[in-house]
């Protein structure tokens, strides 16, 4: 980071006024304390442009809880810098005011950009971003992706190479590639250690991708991004103790834990899909019989759903009954919800969560949230199920690609 700059010309011209009006040890320690205090205050300035976006000052003052005096201050060092700058996009007057309304200030854009690669079971998704995290654009198509390793990895390099050139930029444009696979990595190594997709045991997916790109590319679970994304940029922000559970193809979770994405000693923890609710139940593609995704994940529920309806159902035409009401459908995602719910109760009276984010292409399902809440009231702890809310998440099935997104970024500015 550049914050350094604004913070030692300040402390350079308050030292000086130290120096000579109070030469003491003492005022030395002051001047060290006001340094490390005003860098602070710069970075949750920028940390809350970082999630907000473009903000006026009196903005900045509420978001911050500073002084108007510390935010102009701040603001003005900042833009000297370099690291922010004044945008031509007035904001509204304050409380229905008539005055003129104030200029809003914004991160600047440093050059160059990232892309994000979200790997489902059976889709990949791609979006180009600046590096403030703005979409530039987005590609999204269905495979069979288990199966595939190699051939999913051509194809996505390809979507990425296709949207930067779609975008009339050169290739150097490209500087970091977050991506997403829906099996735990290994955390040492980044190798996908698991069965559970076929074509890809011993593969590392990042590794592979960067010598497709030519870029670095930064790879990790799809439920972590997805958390990841809930917390930085939707309807988990500013939450510490978050579980996000992604419904799709297949059943996962991100655990976030005092603010921090907790991955587990290899790497797999979050790995909710697999917990087992029945002895004799299907054979599941991890290799055990019964898991938690066996019953709940898409698939699985499209089939229950499927003998009942003329048309053939897609996830999208589940979700558009079960908003109309559709009593198959509510009573199917119900049920699903209440199945998953039981799990999340366990995890819930172990982690005390304070918010069950649900994502996925089936996360926006009224009736899961409703079996999901039921089941964590029934056999959470009272006080534990009280502490939790249960929300659907605000960025839906781009979660996974948005956290991919800021996995790049955080990488770039590191
Ligand atoms: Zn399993």
């Amino acid at each position: 980071m550049r914050n350094g700059d604004a913070a030692s010309s300040f402390s350079s011209t308050f030292r000086t006024y130290l120096l000579t009006d109070r030469p003491s040890l003492a005022g030395m320690a002051v001047t060290g304390a006001l340094e490390r205090l005003r860098a602070a205050n710069q970075r949750t300035l920028l940390a809350l442009l970082a999630s907000e976006g473009a903000m006026s000052r009196a903005d900045l003052v509420r978001g911050t809880g500073l002084s108007r005096t510390t935010v102009s201050s701040l603001v003005a060092d900042l833009i000297g810098s370099g690291h922010i700058t004044e945008t031509t996009a007035r904001g509204r007057p304050h409380k229905g005011g008539s005055g003129r309304p104030p200029l809003l200030v914004t991160l600047s854009t440093p050059a160059g950009g990232v892309a994000g690669v979200d790997i489902g079971h059976g889709h990949v998704r791609v979006a180009l971003a600046d590096r403030t995290g703005t979409v530039l654009s987005e590609e999204h198509t269905l495979v069979d992706v288990d199966a595939h390793g190699t051939l999913v990895l051509d194809r996505a390099a390809t979507m990425v190479r296709d949207l930067v050139s779609a975008a009339g930029l050169d290739p150097a444009y490209l500087q970091a590639v977050g991506m997403c696979v829906p099996a735990p990595l290994d955390r040492r190594s980044s190798r996908i250690r698991t069965d559970i997709m076929p074509g890809w045991h011993g593969m590392l997916p990042g590794e592979e991708l960067e010598r497709r790109l030519g870029v670095p590319v930064h790879a990790d679970n799809d439920a972590n991004l997805g958390a990841l994304a809930e917390v930085h940029h939707g309807i988990a922000r500013g939450r510490h103790d978050v579980i996000y559970l992604k419904v799709a193809s297949g059943l996962g979770a991100g655990i976030v834990l005092g603010g921090r994405l907790h991955r587990g000693a290899s790497g797999i923890a979050g790995e909710i899909g697999h917990v087992q609710v029945g002895e004799d139940g299907q054979v599941c593609r991890c290799g055990n019989r019964g898991c938690l995704e066996t019953s709940v994940a898409a698939p699985r529920l499209l089939e229950l759903l499927q003998p009942a309806y003329d048309e053939t159902l897609s996830v999208d035409e589940v979700l558009e009954l079960d908003a109309a009401g559709d009593a198959g459908v509510r009573r199917v995602l119900t049920d699903a919800g209440r199945t998953v719910g039981r799990a999340v109760a366990d995890l819930a009276n172990s982690l005390n969560p304070e918010l069950v984010v649900l994502g996925g292409s089936l996360g926006a399902a009224p009736s899961l949230l409703t079996g999901l809440r039921g089941s964590i009231d029934r056999y959470a702890q009272p006080d534990t199920a009280a502490a939790v809310e249960v929300v659907a998440g605000d960025l839906g099935d781009r979660a996974e690609v948005v956290g991919a997104v800021a996995l790049a970024i955080a990488t770039v500015a590191a």
